[in-house]
């Protein structure tokens, strides 16, 4: 249940949005933005949150994968079996982004 522990950490993660901004448990909706990499059902994922969530309306952005391959500098998007650099094909790859979990903003 990988997407259950996911919509926990999105919860968990708008609450404390929530306090630092002072809104408290008052929150009807929010907009985050999700890593690619971070999730695999998006439809399961929204429905559990909806589940958990007390009636937040959850908006998501997805933020794609990206890498950047040290040795040639290119970047590019991976799938997910193949990480080698699709120019060089060194091995020597650093994830860019696609692992986010960011409250983007609350409402
Ligand atoms: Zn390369």
């Amino acid at each position: 249940m990988h997407e259950l522990h996911l919509a926990e950490d999105i919860l968990r993660k708008i609450r404390e949005e929530a306090g630092t901004r002072g809104l408290g448990t008052g929150v009807k909706c929010a907009k985050i933005g999700l890593g690619q990499s971070r999730f695999t059902h998006m439809q399961e994922l929204l429905e559990i949150f909806n589940d958990i969530s007390g009636g937040i309306k959850l908006e998501i952005e997805v933020i794609p994968l990206k890498a950047a391959c040290a040795d040639c500098q290119t970047e590019f998007k991976p799938d997910k079996m193949r990480l080698n650099c699709e120019k060089c094909g060194s091995a020597n790859i650093q994830m860019v982004s696609g692992n986010e979990l960011v409250v983007k903003s609350l409402g």
